[in-house]
């Protein structure tokens, strides 16, 4: 492929921004020695401003998203996509969120270009679990755990019940809470069907992956080993 294509379909720029960013001598080998367009260089040969450029395909990232952001590209408000660098919104293709949190929900949230990985993820099969931290409004009546293991919990406009998920009480208005699903606002619904209400809800790990430090709104890529420990 092409230099400018390669470059322009990572997110960097339209080609002829691309173009340009050859005629400003940005874009160099490892030693700094300037490119051009149409030489033969590996992508691990390139670097943008000295830096790396992003893998080709198959990019994952971990994020910690903050409260207040929309797992969508396009919102009046705020989106997850503002807290990345502008390049992974005009990615080809795209980098998704692999499944999604609501607008009030902080922690742990993938993202990826790769169809395949986000399918064997978020698949029913994968049985991958999802922990969250929850904050509720009312005590906790002392049967939800039992309830939530029981797989007969049927939610409002759903066809099949909730598979089995753990609870475990943290004190009378905390909770964590271990799914291998991930229906629409899961979650939240769980606790409105005791009667409860969420206030709060986090999510500190999907499968055996954690935040591992990462601070709300930042972001790191995953490699091989995170994967291994994903699923
Ligand atoms: N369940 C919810 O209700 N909300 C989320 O954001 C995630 C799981």
């Amino acid at each position: 492929m092409k230099l400018v294509r390669l470059i322009a379909n990572l997110g960097y720029g339209s080609r002829k921004q691309v173009a340009l960013m050859f005629r400003e001598g940005r874009v160099t080998d490892p030693a700094g020695d300037v490119l051009y367009a149409d030489d033969k260089v590996e992508h691990a040969g390139i670097r943008i401003d000295g830096e790396p450029l992003d893998p080709p395909a198959g990019l994952v990232i971990a994020l910690h998203k903050p409260v207040g952001y929309t797992c969508s590209t396009r919102d009046p408000g705020r989106i997850i996509y503002d807290l990345l660098p502008p390049r992974f919104r005009h990615r080809s293709p795209l980098m998704s969120p692999v499944g999604r949190l609501d607008r009030d929900t902080t922690g742990l949230l993938l993202m990826t270009d790769d169809g395949a990985l986000l399918h064997r993820i978020i698949a029913p099969k994968s049985n991958l679990s999802k922990v969250y931290e929850a904050s509720l409004t009312q005590d906790l009546r002392g049967d939800e755990a039992a309830l939530f293991a029981s797989g007969t919990l049927m939610l409002e406009s759903e066809k099949t019940p909730l598979a089995p998920a753990v609870l475990e009480v943290l004190d009378p208005r905390h909770a964590r809470l271990t799914l291998t699903e991930g229906r629409y606002h899961q979650v939240r619904r769980m606790f409105a069907a005791t009667g409860n209400h969420v206030e709060a809800l986090h999510r500190s790990r999907i499968g055996g992956l954690g935040l591992d430090g990462l601070a709300a709104g930042e972001w790191r890529s995953l490699d091989a080993a995170d994967l291994g420990i994903l699923f």
